[in-house]
């Protein structure tokens, strides 16, 4: 299920996949401003599909395996790029936010050859 609302995301978000191991359904939160944003929907996608294969291991490996939650994002933040228009600049975007993610311990430049592995392997979408 996807919901618009800001009052449901910490200001540093803005966009969020709450997911609950127990429960049957997720939720994607996406503040309203950003509803149109196609590419940034399909990462919090990618997110869920990676969610969806491990459940509760998911969530243990996202907050404690930094490997593991390196390469889930760099998947997500190379599917967000095949989305986009301008995939070079969401790459460089999304290398400079894995970068701020102080479990991760990674440069924009390698995270950005990490996510470029990724977006090599995604088809092309036009
Ligand atoms: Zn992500």
């Amino acid at each position: 299920m996807i919901i618009y609302s800001d009052k449901l995301l910490p200001r540093c978000l803005n966009i969020f996949f709450y997911c609950i191991p127990g429960l049957p359904m997720s939720l994607i939160v996406v503040r309203p401003k950003l509803r149109d944003d196609r590419p940034l929907l399909e990462h919090e996608l990618t997110h869920k599909a990676q969610f969806d294969k491990q459940r509760w291991t998911y969530v243990f490996k996202m907050l404690f395996n930094r490997k593991f939650r390196m390469e889930s994002e760099a998947e997500a933040y190379a599917v967000e790029a095949s989305y986009d228009p301008d995939p070079i600049a969401r790459v460089k975007n999304g290398a400079l936010l894995l970068s701020q993610i102080t479990m991760l311990k990674i440069t924009p430049s390698d995270a950005e050859r990490v996510i470029m592995r990724h977006f090599s392997k995604l088809p092309v979408r036009t």
